[in-house]
């Protein structure tokens, strides 16, 4: 069974999803984190992405690894740890603007789909549930107050990252989140939506239990329209 969810930025999805998967023993799969590592392999080799031969070698070539350390998911290109690199400021001033490129997208979602086959798995990312896996039996929309989302991830960046983002204010945490979510919810391929049939969820003001909760009884609601599953 795949379930998917998606959703703006800093809506929760990765802790949830990470949580969800951990409770009913799926195993989880954060795509945002792929758009990241390809990211940072195309600023690493300095590749000019809308050279379209230049892009499409680098994508030929192109693989990361994920590998489980202490129970942590770490992301490695070239047999680099790029776990932590792939927060930092640059590949996020980055991502969304390589996100939208039909090649890059085309690339990864063939990868998405193959990790799929034969497995119980929570995807979440942007297009998981209208583009990626349209079929999945359980698709779950997050959305949150700009201003809730912004203070969350600008408390995180603060607490994980402090050397890297010790210049952040709040503000910039803010026009960041908007802008990327105006990129990811206004290009032309695969724009951030609301999936048919997915649940939605405002997660402003919600505990992450709570939400975890409403997803495993929208499941539940699920397996009983679907009972072979
Ligand atoms: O989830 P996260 O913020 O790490 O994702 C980084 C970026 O990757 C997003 O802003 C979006 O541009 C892109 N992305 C995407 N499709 C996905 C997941 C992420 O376009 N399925």
């Amino acid at each position: 069974m795949i379930i998917t969810i998606d959703g703006a930025i800093a809506t929760g999805k990765s802790t949830i999803a990470k949580k969800l998967a951990r409770s009913i023993g799926f195993i989880y799969f954060d795509t945002g984190a792929m758009y990241r590592c390809l990211t940072y392999g195309i600023l690493k080799n300095k590749i000019d992405a809308e050279n379209a031969e230049q892009l499409s070698a680098f994508l030929e070539n192109f693989h990361f690894e994920i590998k489980i350390k202490h129970g942590e998911r770490h992301y490695f290109v070239d047999g680099e740890d790029i776990t932590d690199a792939i927060r930092g400021t640059a590949v996020t001033a980055n991502v969304s603007r390589i996100a939208a490129m039909k090649p890059v997208r085309e690339k990864l979602v063939l990868i998405q789909r193959e990790f799929a086959k034969g497995v119980n798995a929570v995807f979440e990312g942007r297009d998981m549930g209208t583009i990626v896996f349209p079929d999945a039996e359980v698709k779950v929309y997050l959305t949150g107050k700009p201003e809730v989302r912004a203070l969350r991830r600008y408390e995180e960046f603060k607490a994980k990252y402090p050397e890297e983002y010790k210049d952040l204010t709040y503000e910039q945490t803010l026009e960041d989140i908007n802008n990327r979510d105006r990129i990811d919810s206004t290009r032309d391929l695969s724009p951030l939506r609301q999936a048919e049939g997915a649940c939605l969820i405002d997660t402003s003001d919600l505990q992450i239990d709570e939400i975890i909760t409403r997803i495993q009884e929208f499941k539940d609601t699920r397996k009983t329209r679907f009972p072979a599953e």
